[in-house]
């Protein structure tokens, strides 16, 4: 509830036997208190964003994991485990894919000199990076300062430090935690155990095992694209309209790898997920 009180509710008839809504994490719904103290969800609100993922491997289809987010913080280390750029960019890709902004954090800046390198590849794209040290205490007020008043998620590999950071942000606070029930469309029931954490300046991150890990995901061939913003923004003066980026002539994505403007290794992730992506949809037909 808004005062912060966890309360425990089930859903009305209609909405639990609708197969379209589901209610997810973050989702904000209309109570109705009954006489003998039971609750009901009545309704659930319009949502401002949808965080999905395709259904890993054989099955078709995306899962709705969250509602409502504001941001997603991709969190990856310098090292242990060992910087990968193309990790990086599929967790980045998953929250692009969902449109919902991106920070980057870059996090163990104590291992290893110079992560301003790692952190220019991903500010000429145009994100936010914010470099930390979860055990040094450094970046730290930045990061608070972005989550603060939203609704955040983070994700990333694990081991770069997602837990440490929110411990640093405010120390506690993974022992604040809410349950939320829901009915899945199978009508099994199950517990979807999801937490938002309320933050003391305000705004919640959002926090559901399992999800923190998230990232290889199958997307549609035709949206990959748009989940690089620099390759986005260069497609447009590609010769051909349906251009995808690979070995086509006159293509401005691959002409910006060669005159520096554009990262190849980015470059290089998008051409590896869009032949994911192509595969899997293959796959399905
Ligand atoms: P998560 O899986 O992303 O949640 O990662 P954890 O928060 O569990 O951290 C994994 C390991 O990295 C733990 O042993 C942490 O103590 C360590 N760690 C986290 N942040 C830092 C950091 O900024 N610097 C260093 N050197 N170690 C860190
Ligand atoms: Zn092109």
């Amino acid at each position: 509830m808004s005062n912060g009180q966890a309360l425990e509710a089930s859903l009305r008839g209609r909405l639990k036997r609708s197969s379209a809504r589901r209610v997810l994490v973050g989702d904000r719904v209309k109570l109705e208190f009954h006489d003998d103290s039971s609750v009901t969800i009545e309704e659930i609100y319009p949502r401002t964003s949808l965080l999905k993922r395709r259904n890993p491997g054989e099955k078709r289809g995306a899962r709705e994991v969250a509602a409502n987010l504001d941001q997603v913080l991709t969190v990856g280390a310098v090292a242990d485990p060992q910087w990968d750029q193309q990790l990086m960019n599929r967790f980045i890709v998953v929250a692009e894919a969902s449109d919902l902004p991106v920070t980057v954090v870059i996090n163990k800046i104590d291992l290893r000199s110079e992560p301003e390198k790692l952190a220019s590849v991903f500010r000429t794209v145009g994100y936010e990076v914010l470099l930390t040290s979860a055990t040094e205490n450094v970046g730290i007020d930045e990061l608070r300062h972005v989550l603060e008043g939203k609704i955040s998620l983070f994700n990333g590999p694990t081991g770069v430090g997602k837990s440490s950071l929110l411990n640093a942000v405010q120390p506690g606070l993974r022992l604040r935690t809410a349950e939320v029930s829901a009915r899945t469309r199978s009508g099994r029931h199950t517990t979807v155990s999801a937490e938002m954490l309320p933050l003391d300046r305000g705004g919640f991150v959002v926090d559901t095992p399992g999800l923190r890990d998230i990232g290889l995901w199958g997307i549609d061939p035709g949206d990959v694209a748009d989940a690089f913003p620099e390759i986005a923004r260069a497609s447009v003066n590609c010769r051909f309209d349906n251009c995808r980026h690979v070995a086509e002539p006159d293509c401005s994505v691959l002409a910006g790898c060669e005159d520096g403007t554009i990262d190849p290794h980015r470059v290089e992730s998008y051409q590896k997920f869009l032949a994911e992506a192509e595969r899997a949809s293959r796959h399905w037909e």
